[in-house]
């Protein structure tokens, strides 16, 4: 084992991940980073009638989005060698990185497993099986009828008559039958398992893949990983894997087997409860900062007395141990979520921010394709910043400044407490001053708003409350002289012009 910290995230490229399993990955980066070590990603593909394809593209953007830095994945010619030849602009150049043998594709690896598991076969601790799949069931029905634990197959260990280059596949030998296997778990702690509950199960399949039990030991020793961390959907397994590992006579990794992420009903998270992969929250508007924010505290705090809720990936890799992992299912909560997605937004640069809203704005309908477009664009976001939530929160906040509005009806120009006459005259006489204001800015702007309220006798809010109305069409807007300067004089003029029409009839 090397002294340093190796990590990984394995998923079965099956589909797009699920959020849950990527908070399993970011536990386990974050556990690599805070201890200066490596982390990387294997695709556990040996279960190919369930592999999708484009699935490890999406994995890897996934990370790539993320921002999460791999030392060791799935390069260019691993992909292109998968079943659909699935390449992704952004994989790794080639095949060894910082150390971790390759290939990060299972399927790829095969030799290795056939080999590991013959030396199982040749020290007594794995044995040859070929079972139809209805002696299996007979044999298993046989059991049951003797109320017995479906497990050791006696009369398959002491077949001899197997011939190896005939089809067959390989099982594991659990000895002791009796006794029990002991894991030291650290989110679950001590666990000991029953040796008579675990099974003889398959390592090598007929068709010479490996079953996950064999690959995932294989390559978590090979791989030099020294901490296994992955969904406590897998800790029934771990007593096989002990096994084998003390079998081989490798050193054992750590565990920690991580609990599930619930919905806020107490059920496992899933679709009825919202989105649950990483591109629908990419694609709402959810920035990558708050992702990870989010998902490294869903079952992870920095420990009694530290309240922080709001980090940066740096605090998160500073803070972050995997002892502090919680032994409880974390609940997913969408309003935190947003609630953290807000903050995140707050802190980027106004710049950074409009980069990241463009794609979103574009997308509701907004065209900012000359530069000077792009610069007024520039000019509205700390008009929304701090009123945001997610990024497609953006364009309804600014649609009207941009594109052009209906005139408002007749009603909404009439000022509360205040006559046609006298509103029309309101609007008349802002008009007249927007045209003249030397800077148009918002607060000259709101200045002379104020002194002229106050020469028409009329309290801010009535006039204000008008001319919003008339230049945006809504009685809801960011701050409205703000508002005013980003959408420019002479689009307000036109719109003044237009609402004091509608009030001259
Ligand atoms: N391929 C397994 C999965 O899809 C990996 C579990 C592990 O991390 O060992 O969850």
């Amino acid at each position: 084992m090397t002294s340093s910290v190796c990590t990984r995230f394995a998923p079965s490229p099956t589909g797009d991940l699920h959020i849950g399993g990527v908070r399993t990955a970011i536990f386990a980066w974050l556990t690599a980073r805070h201890h200066g070590g490596k982390f990387f990603i294997r695709l556990e593909d040996t279960d190919q009638e369930r592999y999708m394809p484009g699935s490890a593209r999406r994995i890897l953007e996934t990370f790539d989005w993320l921002g999460i830095q791999l030392d060791g994945g799935p390069d260019h010619a691993s992909l292109r060698q998968m079943k659909t030849d699935e390449d992704y602009a952004g994989a790794l150049a080639d095949g060894s990185y910082k150390g971790i043998s390759g290939p990060f594709v299972q399927s790829q690896r095969l030799p290795l497993y056939q080999q590991w598991a013959e030396w199982l076969v040749e020290h007594g601790c794995a044995y040859r099986a070929n079972e139809t799949p209805e002696e299996l069931e007979r044999m298993r029905a046989a059991v049951i009828e003797r109320k017995e634990v479906w497990n050791f197959r006696e009369e398959m260990r002491l077949r001899t008559d197997i011939d190896p280059a005939q089809p067959h596949v390989i099982r594991m030998r659990v000895i002791p039958r009796d006794g029990i296997t002991q894991l030291h778990d650290l989110v679950k702690g001590d666990v000991a398992f029953e040796n008579a509950n675990t099974d003889d199960a398959v390592l090598l399949k007929a068709d010479g893949y490996p079953t996950y039990h064999l690959a995932n030991v294989v390559d978590d020793h090979l791989q030099e990983v020294t901490h296994v961390i992955r969904g406590d959907d897998w800790l029934s397994s771990a007593p096989k894997h002990i096994l084998l590992y003390r079998y081989f006579g490798w050193e054992l990794p750590q565990f920690a087997h991580v609990p599930n992420v619930l919905g806020e009903d107490g059920r496992k998270l899933s679709k009825r409860h919202g989105a649950t992969s990483v591109f629908e929250f990419r694609d709402q508007g959810y920035l990558h900062e708050a992702v990870i924010n989010f998902l490294a505290m869903l079952g992870w705090a920095p420990g009694e007395g530290d309240e922080q809720n709001v980090f940066t990936a740096d605090e998160l890799i500073e803070k972050f141990s995997e002892e502090h992992i919680g032994s409880s299912p974390a609940v997913f909560s969408y309003s935190k979520l947003d609630w953290l997605n807000g903050v995140h937004i707050r802190r980027l640069p106004p710049a950074e921010l409009a980069e990241r809203l463009l794609p979103f704005v574009e997308q509701a309908g907004l065209k900012f394709d000359t530069p000077e477009a792009q610069a007024r664009f520039r000019q509205a976001i700390p008009l929304i910043q701090e009123r945001i939530k997610t990024l497609r929160d953006a364009a309804g906040l600014i649609d009207f400044i941009f594109t052009d509005i209906e005139t408002p009806a007749k009603q909404a120009l009439i000022g509360q407490k205040m006559d046609q006459a006298a509103s029309l005259a309101a609007l008349r006489e802002t008009k007249a001053l927007l045209e003249q204001l030397p800077v148009f800015d918002e607060a000259p702007m709101e200045q002379a708003m104020r002194t002229l309220a106050e020469r028409l006798h009329l309290k801010a809010g009535q006039l204000f409350t008008i001319v919003r109305n008339a230049v945006t069409g809504k009685s809801v807007t960011p701050p409205l002289f703000g508002t005013i300067s980003v959408m420019g004089r002479e689009t307000a003029l036109q719109r003044l012009e237009r609402a004091i029409r509608v009030l001259s009839e």
